[in-house]
């Protein structure tokens, strides 16, 4: 680990890590929802007899949903979706998710939030997600945790993932931050570049399907197995983003 947080102060010009906040993405890392999601993307676009290719939908993760819909309309139609298109397809995908998601939270991420708060660094949500009453659920499972004012969503972004824009506008969610105030915990490959895009320390967990090597050629600087994992080493990550100086 200490190679590789020297690594990223050579590569970006910094001295050293000023850590104040955790950049969280939120499928896949605090939730257990990403086989729904696939589910219910590969059923939606089944309904319609659009082909979809083989992981397409964790590959594609972190995007908003008219980039996804627009990505399979235009391999199978050549076009974008219309708007109309996109919402009904939209709707019909959220519809499905509700009935798939389990609603269960990953092993070790409320442990890893509480770590984090406890060490006096922000939590910040960083998601491509535009569910309605995410807030809600996410005050459900992590109370407290999270509040519009940390929360980066579908709804606040321009460009998506993996367009840095999410990443960056986290930053500033977590109170100006510079890259060096922060690290990101995620899971697919394309929330990955955005973290990266915005220049920040990347950690990817990978509880999918994917092999770990598209999450390092993503740019992730360290894959962890599990969140339980990650919570093993977060103690060395934060002692260690704390001492060392070049
Ligand atoms: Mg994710």
């Amino acid at each position: 680990m200490t190679e590789l947080l020297i690594h990223y102060i050579q590569n970006y010009h910094f001295t050293r890590f000023d850590l104040k906040a955790v950049l969280f993405d939120m499928d896949g890392v605090l939730y257990d929802s990403m086989s729904a999601h696939d589910e219910s993307w590969q059923q939606t676009m089944d309904e319609l007899n659009l082909r979809h290719l083989p992981n397409e939908f964790y590959l594609q993760e972190g995007r908003i949903g008219k980039s996804t819909i627009d990505t399979i309309f235009q391999r199978n139609l050549n076009r974008n979706a219309t708007d109309e298109e996109i919402e009904k397809i939209y709707a019909r995908k959220t519809e499905l998710f509700q009935q798939y998601n389990s609603g269960d939270i990953l092993p070790g991420a409320a442990e890893i939030l509480e770590y984090v708060q406890a060490n006096g660094l922000k939590p910040v949500l960083v998601t491509g997600s535009g569910q309605p009453s995410l807030l809600d659920r996410l005050d459900t499972h992590f109370p407290g945790v999270f509040t519009p004012k940390t929360m980066v969503t579908a709804f606040d972004v321009e460009h998506g993932k993996p367009d840095p824009e999410p990443y960056l506008m986290g930053l500033q969610k977590g109170g100006n931050l510079k890259p060096n105030q922060a690290i990101v915990i995620e899971n697919a490959p394309l929330g990955i570049e955005s973290a990266v895009g915005a220049g920040i320390f990347t950690i990817a967990v990978n509880t999918g399907p994917l092999p770990d090597s598209v999450l390092t050629n993503a740019g992730a600087s360290a894959v962890f197995g599990s969140m339980e994992a990650l919570l093993e080493t977060m103690p060395e990550i934060l002692q260690l983003s704390q001492t060392i100086r070049i």
